[in-house]
């Protein structure tokens, strides 16, 4: 039997206390929950639009604990917080998606076994434990390859990518991983990079957003366009994928599958996040229901919402954007139609994600010229 909703009123815990938690914050403040958010930084983004806030680190089983105790659904931000935290949690309140699912997800090699024992696409890897076997892997995956960080990588960091099988390069490559696990993977000629944010409710119901086009930028997304230029069957082929990604890992939540588009059109998987993810956000202007909405929607087993899209594209505002000062908030805001969304972050680093602009248009070229455009008119004097 399913387990009955949680109604607004409720109390939902987020782990992870970054960007995702503030705009899932306000999504859930919005339809009348309750938010406590829990996290290791004082004074971080999620903070500021919370009920309730616990500072302490994620492997504080004692703090979890009394954190899940105040809440009547713990759900994530962030899917790097030890699996250990998650069952803690788990002995008093409901984890939505489950501890299983962020086990899966927090470790490539764990994903891929997953993704490949489900029958699911993904590129060659090998598993890199020790120098001998980065040297087999590259034998058995083939040049170019790319070798990542196992756990806790995300924006490319920790990444390295071979062209030589030279033993210097393979000994330097090595030293990299930092003494951590790490993967193997063939590097992939793709045409497209896509993603497919979709949700899957407690009774097993589905909804995909429009699949998205994502650019980016030294490893980091850029641009994403709604919804991508590609084939209505490649579009379907996209969801359907998602579809048993949420299924054969059960998921009650939100979910976010990155894909990459071959040049023949086939799709390789490249990795899962279990939560909202950066290429979703303009689903906050352009859908009739945004992802974070949608979280909130999944993890308290109410009805999942309309996934429509109008074209729209967004441009992420990284901390590289601060170097000469405060960026000219009003020349972008000048441009109609121009949507501008702060996290908050009290330093701007470069790399950092400080925010990100959204525009919706006839198309979603068009709607990314603009964005473009009032990108570049923040830094313009
Ligand atoms: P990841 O952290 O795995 O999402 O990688 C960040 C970005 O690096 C991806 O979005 C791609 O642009 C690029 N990348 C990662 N893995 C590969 C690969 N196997 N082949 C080609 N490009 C890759």
């Amino acid at each position: 039997m399913t387990a009955p909703p949680l109604l607004p009123g409720a109390t939902i815990g987020i782990l992870g206390v970054g960007q995702l938690g503030r705009m899932l914050g306000m999504a859930a403040r919005q339809l009348g929950y309750r938010v406590g958010v829990y996290g290791p930084e004082p004074d971080a983004p999620a903070a500021a639009v919370a009920d309730f806030e616990v500072v302490a680190p994620y492997d504080d089983r004692a703090a979890i604990s009394a954190f899940a105790a105040r809440v009547d659904v713990v759900t994530f931000e962030f899917e790097n917080v030890p699996s250990s935290a998650a069952e803690a949690a788990g002995q008093l309140a409901p984890v939505r998606p489950a501890g299983h699912v962020l086990h899966t997800t927090q470790q490539r090699i764990r994903e891929k076994l997953s993704l490949r024992a489900a029958g699911l696409p993904v590129a060659d890897f090998a598993p890199v434990d020790d120098a001998q076997a980065l040297a087999r892997g590259v034998a058995a995956v083939g040049l170019p390859c790319v070798l990542k960080t196992a756990g806790f990588g995300y924006d490319g960091k920790g990444q390295r990518r071979l062209d030589t099988d030279d033993p210097r390069s393979l000994a330097l490559a090595f030293e990299g991983l930092q003494g951590g696990p790490g993967v193997l993977e063939a590097w992939v000629p793709f045409e497209r990079e896509l993603s497919v944010v979709a949700a899957r409710g407690l009774d097993g119901a589905f909804a995909a957003y429009p699949v998205f086009e994502n650019r980016h930028r030294n490893h980091i997304l850029d641009v994403t366009l709604s919804p991508a230029e590609i084939p209505g069957s490649t579009e379907a082929a996209a969801v359907a994928l998602a579809r048993r990604v949420l299924e054969s890992l059960d998921v009650v939540g939100l979910l976010c599958v990155e894909l990459f588009q071959l040049p023949d059109g086939r799709l390789l998987i490249n990795e899962l996040a279990p939560r909202t993810h950066n290429s979703g956000h303009l689903t906050l202007d352009a859908s009739v229901t945004s992802q974070f909405e949608q979280q909130v929607r999944a993890v308290c087993g109410l009805p999942l919402g309309a996934t429509d899209t109008r074209p729209a594209a967004m441009v992420n505002l990284l901390g590289d954007l601060w170097t000469a000062g405060e960026p000219d908030w009003a020349a972008a805001l000048a441009m109609p139609g121009v949507h501008l969304h702060l996290y908050g972050k009290r330093e701007a680093r470069p790399g950092r994600k400080m925010g990100h602009l959204t525009v919706v248009g006839e198309t979603a070229t068009g709607a990314a010229q603009t964005a473009l455009e009032a990108r570049a008119r923040l830094t313009r004097r």
